[in-house]
């Protein structure tokens, strides 16, 4: 299926790995020109490279962190004139509800739910301007099956879910599609380290760990980078332009609920 965005451009926020890479690359295949963006340069620039010889797009690479004003301000200022905003950062330390205090909630509202709506604020009007244009966030399975030790991604991406309900309302009408997609377990650095949680948690090995969590899912394994990157390329392009303000789970089934 040709999904009808050759020649747009997007910019795909903490994509030098994991589900933000999956992201870029199934864009990528589909001959959208590229912002990346990452913290470590090292890897950005790796993934940057493998991309532009392995598809032929043009990819911009922009070291900072998504989650500061500094940062964003530098992300905006690349990003003008995008169709596609692929909002994503890193995910909030596990722990207790008794651990956080205010600067941790903080810090997850910063990375998790302020992050993505002031890049929307600053690059829909543009796309709204132009009658197109495309805004996934990646979320979490936690949206709609909250995961009690991940309290403060839970609270942070429920706020963040709420405000796209009625944004992308407000926004359908010149064109501009905005949703989340929720993954479950990936296979990606985070994943791992969710796994050392449990290993060490429980004192058994990361197979043991790693088994264990996959043992939840319906689909008997993780999810991989590329299954999600797909499923982002498909939100962004023309096909979709009926899809409004949805939270699109790819868990392999894990979340067990008639709808
Ligand atoms: P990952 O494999 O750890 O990759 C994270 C990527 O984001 C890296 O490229 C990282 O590069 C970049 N990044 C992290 N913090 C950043 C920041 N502040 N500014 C700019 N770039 C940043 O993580 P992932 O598994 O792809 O997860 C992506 C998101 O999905 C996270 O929010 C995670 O919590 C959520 N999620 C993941 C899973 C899962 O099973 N994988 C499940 C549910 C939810 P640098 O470190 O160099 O910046």
């Amino acid at each position: 299926m040709d999904l009808g965005l050759k020649g747009k451009r997007a910019l795909v926020c903490a994509s030098s790995k994991g589900l933000g890479l999956g992201c870029a690359r199934a864009l990528a295949a589909e001959g959208v020109d590229l912002i990346m963006n990452a913290r470590g340069v090292d890897a950005l620039e790796a993934s940057a490279t493998s991309i532009r010889q392995e598809f032929g797009v043009d990819v911009v690479t922009l070291a900072c962190d998504v989650t500061s004003e500094d940062g964003q301000a530098a992300l905006i200022e690349a990003a003008q004139g995008v169709d596609i905003l692929v909002n994503n950062a890193g995910g909030p330390p596990p722990g207790m509800w008794t651990d956080w205090d205010r600067e941790d909630f903080i810090s997850a509202l910063d990375a998790n739910m302020l992050a993505p709506i002031a890049l929307i604020k600053a690059l829909v009007p543009g796309m709204m301007d132009r009658g197109w244009g495309r805004v996934v966030n990646i979320t979490s399975v936690s949206v709609k099956s909250p995961i009690p030790v991940l309290g403060l991604s839970n609270a942070a991406r429920a706020g963040l879910t709420g405000y796209v309900a009625g944004t992308s309302r407000q926004v359908a009408g010149s064109g501009v599609t905005i949703n989340n997609l929720l993954p479950g377990i990936h296979a990606t650095d985070r994943a791992i380290s969710l796994d050392k949680g449990v290993s060490d948690q429980q004192g058994i090995t990361m197979e043991e760990a790693k088994a264990q969590r996959a043992a939840t899912i319906p689909a008997g394994r993780y999810g991989t980078a590329d299954e999600f990157g797909a499923t982002c390329a498909f939100l962004c392009s023309q096909h979709a332009g009926f899809i409004v303000g949805q939270n699109v789970l790819l868990d392999g089934g894990a979340f067990s609920s008639a709808m």
